[in-house]
């Protein structure tokens, strides 16, 4: 071992720590890995040689634990941005099948040789440094020694990586995509919460594709770049009974179909989605067509995306606690719904709640429900349903927008009429009837 470094130079180790690329929303960023094996031509080893490694003749292929690493917080003097090790590792939480709980799990990337660099952080003490915090690394084990990495060897490989992975023409999609339990922890953050350490150029790209890529859409075999805005207008047609330009290969599933290839049933479409606060919510599952969107935008739907079907979670069987205070809630990922199948779900699922259109004498549906399956002219336009079958819609802009001059009644008698207090604090009244919106506000 070189004095002064962890990484022999010359070989490559089980329990060496690689940078490798990885994916996480709109983000191509620099991840910092410890192996856990290695395979040459799918033989695993202990260790081998960095040159053999990095020989195109062989097919290496390493699998590592995703690390947790935080940012010092440099003297205005010294500017020397690193990043160290605080001993944990980043994980993603996961739905046990059939439970509403979820275990957490360390995030495993298979990384092949070529995006593969290896890296050669510096021992460093806890107790030395000035320039964290050190209740940050109370999982460092067995005393007070961590490793560091500077920002520009971090940005240095990522620069790197990315150069190689233009000259190999992958695609942006070929990376692993992470969406970590906590957001905080991937991509790598600076103290202010910025992502540290992405490649600009890539996640440009990222953003302006929006991860796209041209999939053969299994329903019609059209050549579609954002499947699930495609697949949504398929199921809207299925839903209003209006026909296709052409005749389908396959028809849409005819239960819950998937948003993003329009089938049912299929066990790898199941869907889960994590909400928290006010962010963006982040969704899991395995469906072969799904790709990442901007959740944001499509939410609101566009003229080139005019469907707004994406994965909501249903307040009736996931409500938001009244009182809550966003930021301690912790997040956890619960079975989600399309929003298109929303209104089945409730059918099936909430036999006591009114279903405009299609059940009535219930409960009525909080607003917010009523809000998330509601239906936009942009869509059912831009789907060519007839103006007949249009379905239900429902203006929230009129129920939240009332002028302040208004003479009409109040619509919110039994919130409001019984004291002046501001809504927050009239808190005892409001709990079941108070489900907030499906959809965080800041979209
Ligand atoms: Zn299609
Ligand atoms: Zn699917
Ligand atoms: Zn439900």
């Amino acid at each position: 071992m070189s004095s002064g470094h962890i990484t022999d130079i010359n070989s490559f180790l089980v329990g060496d720590i690689f940078v490798t690329l990885l994916r996480s929303s709109q983000t191509l960023s620099i991840a910092v890995l410890r192996s856990t094996s290695i395979f040459l031509n799918n033989v695993s080893h202990a260790s081998i040689n960095a040159t053999i490694m990095k020989s195109a003749r062989t097919t290496a292929k390493v699998i590592g634990q995703l690390l947790a690493i935080l940012p010092t917080h440099p003297s205005p003097e010294s500017l020397q941005l690193s990043f160290l090790w605080n001993g944990g590792y980043v994980k993603v939480r996961s739905t046990i099948q059939g439970t509403t709980d979820s275990t957490e799990r360390v995030v495993t990337i298979s990384t092949t040789r070529s995006m593969i660099e290896p890296i050669n952080p510096e021992p460093t003490f806890i107790w030395l440094r000035d320039d964290i915090n050190a209740d940050d690394f109370t999982e460092i084990k067995g005393g007070q020694s961590t490793w560091q990495v500077s920002a520009d060897t971090l940005q240095a490989a990522c620069d790197l990586l990315w150069a190689k992975a233009v000259d190999m023409k992958s695609p942006l999609n070929s990376f692993s995509s992470v969406s970590p339990s906590d957001p905080k922890n991937f991509p790598y953050r600076l103290a202010d919460g910025t992502p540290a350490v992405i490649s600009t150029e890539a996640s440009a790209l990222l953003a302006a594709s929006e991860g796209a890529h041209i999939t053969v859409c299994p329903l019609c075999e059209a050549s579609v770049s954002d499947m699930c805005c495609h697949v949504g207008m398929h199921i809207l047609r299925a839903m209003t009974n209006t026909p296709e330009n052409m005749s389908l290969k396959e028809p849409v599933g005819a239960v819950l179909p998937c948003g993003f290839c329009g089938h049912s049933g299929m066990p790898q479409c199941a869907i889960t989605i994590t909400v928290q606060g006010d962010a963006v919510p982040a969704w899991e599952m395995k469906c072969i067509y799904k790709h990442i969107f901007r959740y944001g935008s499509a939410v609101i739907g566009s003229k080139n995306t005019p469907s707004r079907n994406v994965p909501v979670k249903c307040e009736l069987c996931h409500p938001t606690l009244p009182g809550r205070t966003s930021r301690k809630v912790q997040a956890i990922s619960v079975d989600a719904v399309w929003r298109y199948n929303l209104t089945e779900h409730i059918l099936t699922d909430h036999d006591e709640y009114v279903v405009p259109g299609h059940r009535e004498t219930r409960v009525a549906l909080p607003s917010g429900v009523l809000a998330t399956m509601a239906f936009l002219e942009l869509e059912q336009k831009a789907t060519h349903v007839p103006k007949e079958r249009w379905l239900t819609s429902y203006d929230h802009t009129e129920k939240e927008n009332i002028p302040a001059s208004t003479s009409r009644p109040s619509k919110r008698p039994a919130l409001n009429s019984a004291n002046s207090m501001p809504i927050k604090r009239a808190h005892t009244s409001v709990q079941v009837l108070h489900t907030s919106s499906t959809l965080p506000e800041l979209l």
